[in-house]
């Protein structure tokens, strides 16, 4: 892999610029080389500050988000669409600002359980804005990878292969998909065939549990999962994402359903989760290697 990273929402809710910096600070301290932020808001923060303490530690900078209703460029309401359209087109700018090398989440749609069906018209819109989108991030230096999420979090994408799907729809070649096992736990029928049809679209995968705690104690099979990115080559970077009412942002943990602590101490819990996506990835690859051998 290339970069180990850490959600920043495993040290902070992010409201505050001393939040966000601690955050960095916590996740050079426990080895990981990469951090995710989300919903950066370039007013509320100092974007150049928080780059200057990334790069001072080594850590590059994610952001993730996922669209407001009032902002859904799936939507059929052409100025809901071009709220949200803009709204991407700052996300973009505000990750080159803060040196950042990646927007992903759920970019396409609203974050959010829908009470409606997807639509053909809302898809469209959605294809165009992200296309244009990619433009805009073509120019900043910026990757867009589309977080394929469970049909409680979006209507439009919860498999690979509609996220395959929608790519090919974009006709852009420089838009990735940012898959999870938490979301692919729910959804694929097979996570592990999962990764592997998505194969060299996919640049950025969210480790996740079941229930979003502790790694290796609930039910996701990490050893399918590390075999089948093994597998596909993957060569990129990996981020351990977990969520606990124990640490609370108003947006984000009611998007995701946090109603509980899975966690109360992230200490041990970030340094397990790296002893243990290490490890799960030396496995596949030394497996990988004797199978190639036989
Ligand atoms: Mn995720």
């Amino acid at each position: 892999m290339r970069r180990l990273g850490i959600h920043s929402f495993v040290w902070t809710g992010g409201q505050t610029q001393k939040g966000l910096e601690m955050a960095l600070d916590k996740s050079a301290e426990h080895g990981y080389r990469m951090i995710e932020f989300a919903y950066l808001r370039p007013e509320r923060f100092d974007l150049d500050r928080l780059a200057r303490k990334a790069q001072a530690h080594d850590i590059q900078i994610v952001v993730t988000m996922g669209l407001p209703p009032q902002a859904d460029v799936s939507s059929e309401d052409r100025e809901v669409v071009a709220k949200g359209r803009a709204l991407l087109s700052d996300a973009v700018k505000a990750v080159r600002d803060i040196g950042g090398v990646r927007l992903g989440g759920i970019l396409y749609s609203m974050h959010g359980k829908y009470n409606r069906m997807p639509s053909a018209e809302g898809w469209k819109n959605s294809v165009d804005a992200i296309a244009a989108t990619a433009e805009v991030a073509k120019d900043s230096g910026v990757e867009i990878v589309l977080e394929v999420v469970n049909r409680f979090e979006s209507n439009l994408l919860n498999t690979t292969a509609q996220g395959l799907k929608f790519l090919r729809d974009t006709g852009r070649d420089d838009v990735f998909l940012h898959l999870d096992s938490f979301h692919m736990n729910i959804e694929e029928a097979d996570p592990a065939a999962a990764i592997r049809l998505a194969g060299d679209k996919l640049t950025y995968y969210h480790i996740g549990e079941n229930y979003r705690g502790y790694l290796g104690t609930g039910t996701v099979d990490f050893d399918a999962i590390f075999g089948a990115l093994a597998d596909i080559g993957y060569d990129r970077d990996i981020v351990f994402e977990s969520f606990s009412s124990a640490i609370v942002d108003e947006g984000l943990s009611l998007a995701c359903g946090i109603w509980r602590d899975t966690w109360t101490d992230n200490d041990p819990l970030a340094a397990h989760a790296k002893r243990f996506i290490e490890m799960k990835w030396d496995e596949a690859q030394r497996q990988r290697a004797i199978n190639a051998a036989a």
